[in-house]
């Protein structure tokens, strides 16, 4: 384990499982002031800062013992509260409220915390002193040396998570905001994949992670779609893809081009799933998006292309298969990169010009040997071959040629 990382999490929202202020606002009836500053804050309308004095000010006239003992009855999130109970010395909340109006909260919770302060006297906020700018609490744990994660939703935690070393956008209790995704290294939407994900950061685990990447342009395709939204036999490239991995416990999709649909059309198959951001898609390839999935990986991380089809009858054999391999199928693209073998059937080189079969993916590596490419997948097994060839039925879709090929490949298939 990494003794050296910190966890920071937001308190709304991603401890919590419903928003502190609309329950404070709701209990005390005053709803309609405090519910558009939310919805405005949240959406990046009103910034964070002047949203904020306008809260307090509303919220003045509530004695502060009222909300501290309201707030500590909120509901949480127990796998959240559990993992943080368990690892309470790397873990800290890192929230703009009120520390009057959280002590109570925070203190059941169990770990340390950085809160906004203010003045109190005789039961009553008199003025704001400090409001939290959380990513100076990042850049403090990072002055110490430290590892950071943060864990986060809200507008307010953007600059933080840009910070961070390791960001993840939480979208437990509602969407992330725009600006959380667009610097977020992770999105997930249920606290199984949460946890999963943060047990990752903290130490290599056992088993197999599937990386699907889904993060181009498709851009030689033409559908003016990202691949993984095109469909086939009217049934979305995604949707096939997720029902192959089914039995898998960590699926992580690369995301970047499209990520909010591809997001959406996931979470109503399936909300376990780690979704790992390529914000850097259109100047990057595969190779790229793989290194970023397989970061924080399961021991063997199983490179798989958005576009890729696998026979249903070799799916299994892929996700399998015990130890490192490289997928390749008889030669059936117009334009292969070909893999030369030796005489014990390894992979021993890939080509242009000349082999008995063609590179189509998937590939198994340990995650550690997964080092970064901005290339394609194959470019990063280059260097550890020899490996094991698994031969499978396969298709890939580069180009309109490639997709009508493909919808006559799975005719039939279940
Ligand atoms: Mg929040």
């Amino acid at each position: 384990m990494d003794n050296n990382l910190v966890f920071l999490f937001d308190l709304d929202g991603t401890i919590t499982a419903e928003e502190t202020l609309p329950k404070i606002s709701k209990y005390f009836g005053i709803d309609a002031q405090i519910d558009i500053l939310t919805q405005e804050t949240l959406n990046g309308n009103i910034p964070f800062v002047e949203s904020f004095i306008r809260r307090v000010d509303i919220l003045k006239q509530i004695p502060v013992s009222d909300i501290n003992n309201l707030l500590e009855e909120v509901r949480l999130f127990s796998v959240v509260v559990h993992f943080i109970r368990q690892h309470s010395n790397q873990c800290y909340i890192v929230t703009g409220n009120l520390t009057d109006w959280i002590e109570k909260l925070v203190s059941r919770i169990g770990c340390g915390f950085f809160a906004s302060k203010g003045e109190v006297h005789n039961d009553r906020l008199i003025k704001l002193t400090e409001i939290l700018k959380k990513e100076d609490v990042v850049k403090q744990f990072k002055k110490q040396g430290k590892t950071v994660v943060f864990i986060g939703d809200g507008n307010n935690d953007s600059e933080a998570m840009r910070e961070s070393d390791i960001s993840i956008a939480c979208g437990l209790t509602h969407y992330p905001a725009n600006s959380v995704l667009s610097v977020a290294d992770y999105a997930v939407f249920s606290e199984a994949s949460l946890l999963r994900l943060l047990h990752q950061i903290q130490s290599r685990q056992p088993g197999k992670s599937v990386i699907l990447s889904c993060a181009g342009i498709g851009s030689r395709l033409g559908l003016g779609q990202t691949k993984a939204l095109i469909e086939l036999h009217g049934k979305k490239l995604i949707e096939i893809q997720l029902d192959s991995f089914r039995k898998m416990e960590d699926v992580r999709i690369v995301i970047g081009f499209q990520s909010n649909v591809i997001i959406q059309t996931v979470l109503k198959i399936r909300t376990d799933v780690i979704f790992v951001y390529n914000h850097d898609y259109f100047q990057t390839k595969t190779g790229a998006s793989f290194y970023l999935g397989a970061r924080h990986a399961n021991e063997y991380a199983i490179a798989w292309d958005g576009d890729l089809l696998v026979h249903p009858e070799d799916i299994e054999k892929c996700l399998s298969f015990e130890g490192e391999y490289i997928g390749c199928s008889s030669i059936v693209s117009d334009d292969p990169v070909y893999i030369q073998t030796d005489a014990d059937g390894q992979a021993i080189a890939f080509s242009y010009d000349s082999g008995v079969f063609e590179w189509s993916g998937p590939a198994c590596l340990r995650s550690s040997n997964v080092k970064y490419v901005v290339d394609n997948v194959f470019n990063q097994i280059e260097e550890l071959l020899p490996l094991t060839l698994l031969q499978i039925r396969a298709r890939d879709i580069d180009t309109y040629e490639d997709y009508k090929n493909a919808l006559h490949f799975t005719r039939g298939w279940k």
